[in-house]
């Protein structure tokens, strides 16, 4: 059916006559029914008809606004554009009036969205599991050069959002609740439909939301499926926390043992019916509610056990001490009494089978360790890229290596280039398509077949016009949406992920810092350049949120300089979200990937910008380590202390930030512009004063060392730039070779090893 066909059928008139709104409707109706159609066809789909299923339970699915992508991947996306535009109408501005979905923090909720992409691509049978919250994370606005916390509703209509007749008690400490089920379908690139389940309590009240993104904590029938993360510096917010990962978990336990029952397992063979693949410990609960539920259906405790531990993978997404979950048992004795007696049976055999505290999953100050429930009782523990998971090996989770040595291994993570290729960079997408054919659509590893065209001469001008397009297009939407403007013949230089100091954003300023001050004593860059920022700070993160006021009131001071502007400019976009990336990424020349060595898992941000043509500068830190494999490195900017120098640092606890500042006069200089009048005339005394003395006085992440060869590499980059010849070689050079980091690859790589559906 056309959509004129459609809206025609529905709305009783032609596209021309419709709004924007009602058109997006029309198409959001349209793509439903189209993917619901391959949902009920799916059943007979030979690839995925196997008698295993895999639940991909996550806190986090950060997939993105869904128009466009399902078009592509439905296959109708160029007809319906053309329709539209011969009727006057931009598919591109109906786009716009669909809200983000906020289900995701960053770069773990963004790699389970990638994921389904890729399963339901690969026609694999394995749905989705999280949660419905009516408020994500937080809409970032800026005030006073400051970040301040929005609620970020999403969900009106029409919505993507289906609503199933399923339902599960859920019995908190004295409280019990009704889950209730919400579907949103996932549909492959030419393949099949799968569903992300979304569970959801009715009698959550928007409404108790207050100033900011503040409201009573310990109201949980009205709280619970609010927001993502609520601020849990805090008891109340902590137990919260525990709240919607017991309600998440259980609502799926409960569903996932209904399906493989219906679909013929006698619960003794679940392994046979389901596999649980576990991103990161938020949702861990969920092996001992499952040991709970099928002792209660008549199984005992050592079967309960084996069982579970034969049906859940855990997936593990940082080295960070503070991100790894340890929850005291009083908090779980309140949200879910229930499971205290199992952990402690799990706790009990751990102990009694290896003597060794290291080994514990409860510590001697009562605490759970999360990630230890999963390393013994699920059959895999996967790291997310080489380094992080031989680090993992050798020092982190080591002791656990040497017990299990065969259940570790590595898949690192990948992107999926139907939204960060096809949907995001169009003239790129088909400007490879017109040299190498759309083979590469559906497998990645022939964008190889680009390295035939690294000396061509017309083909290095095309990718620097396309760059040049994707910088103008991103220029005007900036400036429409944004009010920024930014100067499209600049290099762009960009640093958009989450906000924390392990990444070093800090690090960046400082650069600009040095660079403002270099301007001005008259050393003028040959091309003027733009840094741009964009990145949320988790609302109690204080140093993070120190360190965006140092970024806005640098933009402030840096674009209102007359004597610097032209050269130099700095622009933090607000709310960095999908749809921002999207608009950034096809526009970005240099790829600021600038971790601490050893503490970025993996990263997929950098993968999405070396795949349009963005050249990467970085420490040889999560997949940039591999990234800097596959290209040579001619091709990518490399500076910064090794993994293995920072890891003998902080066991030695030999760094002190002050020796280098009182060393480098050129780090001197810049990190005390932080507290000089410009700044301070500009930004919080309190603010800028408190992040300098966390500089020197900890520096937690070592900028410091890292900072001089820092900026060398950065200005030989820039001064490479120049050879736009050359610069474009290294651009194909990245696409060619990002074929490896297609999350179809990732994806089979876990069915080969791990689902073996
Ligand atoms: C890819 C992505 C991330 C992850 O970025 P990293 O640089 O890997 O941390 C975070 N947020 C959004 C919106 C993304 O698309």
């Amino acid at each position: 059916m056309t959509l004129n066909e459609y809206v025609t059928a529905h709305l009783n008139r032609s596209i021309a006559d419709c709004s924007d709104e009602e058109l997006y409707g029309a198409l959001l109706a349209m793509t439903q029914e189209a993917a619901q159609a391959r949902a009920g066809a799916a059943g007979s789909c030979a690839a995925g008809s196997g008698k295993k299923k895999l639940y991909y339970i996550s806190a986090e699915f950060l997939i993105g606004k869904l128009l466009s992508n399902n078009l592509i991947n439905l296959g109708m996306y160029d007809s319906i554009r053309e329709e539209l535009a011969a009727c006057g109408r931009d598919l591109a501005r109906i786009e716009e009036l669909e809200p983000e979905p906020s289900l995701g923090n960053g770069g773990l909720g963004r790699l389970a969205a990638c994921f389904l992409d890729s399963i339901a691509t690969l026609g694999l049978n394995g749905d989705g599991i999280g949660l419905n919250y009516h408020f994500g994370l937080f809409k970032q606005e800026f005030e006073n050069n400051l970040q301040q916390e929005k609620a970020n509703p999403w969900i009106s209509s029409p919505t993507w959002l289906i609503k199933r007749d399923v339902s599960y008690p859920v019995h908190f400490g004295g409280l019990t609740v009704k889950s209730c089920l919400y579907d949103i379908a996932v549909t492959g690139y030419e393949g099949r439909t799968n569903q992300l389940h979304l569970f959801d309590l009715d009698s959550v009240d928007e409404g108790i939301v207050g100033e900011g993104i503040s409201f009573d904590k310990t109201d949980i029938e009205k709280n619970l499926t609010l927001f993502l993360y609520p601020d849990d510096s805090g008891e109340a917010g902590q137990l919260l926390r525990i709240f919607q990962e017991y309600f998440m978990v259980s609502s799926a336990a409960q569903y996932i043992l209904d399906e493989c029952t219906a679909r013929g397992s006698d619960l003794h063979d679940l392994y046979d019916y389901a596999v649980i693949q576990i991103n990161d410990t938020h949702p861990t609960m969920v092996i001992p509610e499952l040991i709970r539920l099928l002792t209660e259906r008549g199984i005992d405790m050592d079967e309960a056990i084996s069982i579970v531990s034969r049906t859940c993978a855990y997936t593990n997404h940082t080295i960070l001490a503070e991100a790894l979950e340890k929850w005291p048992v009083r908090y779980l004795k309140k949200a879910a009494p229930q499971l205290v007696p199992v952990i402690e049976v799990l706790d009990d055999r751990v102990r009694r089978r290896f003597h060794d505290d290291a080994l514990a999953i409860i510590d001697r100050e009562d605490r759970v360790h999360m990630a230890h429930i999963d390393i013994h009782y699920g059959f895999s523990v996967n790291g997310v890229a080489h380094l992080h998971t031989e680090i993992l090996k050798s020092s982190e989770l080591n002791r656990f290596y040497q017990v299990y040595p065969g259940k570790f291994n590595n898949k690192t993570n990948g992107i999926t280039f139907r939204r960060w290729l096809l949907k995001c960079n169009p003239p790129l997408a088909e400007w490879i398509e017109s040299r190498i054919g759309n083979g590469f659509k559906k497998d990645a590893s022939q964008l190889t077949k680009l390295t035939a065209f690294l000396d061509d001469s017309t083909a290095l001008v095309d990718l620097q016009v396309i760059k040049h397009r994707n910088r103008n297009m991103l220029a005007a939407y900036l400036k429409e949406t944004q009010g920024i403007e930014i100067d499209s013949h600049s290099i762009l230089d960009v640093q958009i992920k989450r906000l924390h100091e392990y990444k070093r954003q800090q690090m960046n300023a400082l650069y600009v810092i040095h660079k403002y001050l270099e301007i001005r004593r008259g050393n003028l860059p040959k091309r003027p350049v733009t840094v741009v920022f964009g990145a949320k700070a988790a609302p109690a993160y204080a140093t993070a949120k120190d360190i965006i006021h140092l970024i806005l009131c640098l933009a402030q001071l840096v674009n209102n300089d007359p004597q610097v502007s032209p050269y130099l400019k700095v622009v933090m976009v607000e709310n960095y979200n999908v749809t921002l990336a999207e608009k950034l990424i096809p526009a970005c020349d240099i790829s600021e990937q600038i971790s601490l060595a050893s503490r970025e898992a993996s990263g997929t941000g950098n993968m999405k910008l070396m795949l349009n043509g963005a050249v990467t500068l970085g420490t040889l830190d999560g997949a940039n380590v591999e990234i800097a494999q596959l290209v040579g490195t001619d091709n990518i900017y490399l500076f910064g202390d090794t993994s293995d120098q920072v890891i003998g640092r902080y066991a030695a606890g030999s760094y002190r930030a002050r020796d280098y500042y009182e060393r480098d006069p050129a780090l001197r200089e810049a990190v005390d512009f932080i507290v000089g009048p410009e700044l301070l005339r500009l930004g919080q005394k309190e603010n800028l004063e408190r992040l300098r003395e966390e500089l020197i006085g900890k520096d937690w992440f070592m900028t410091f060392p890292d900072f001089g060869e820092y900026v060398r590499v950065r200005e030989k980059a820039y001064a490479d730039f120049e050879d736009r010849r050359g610069w474009a070689r290294k651009m194909l050079v990245n696409i060619s070779h990002a074929g490896y980091f297609s999350s179809d690859r990732t994806v089979e790589e876990y069915n080969r090893d791990i689902w073996k559906l």
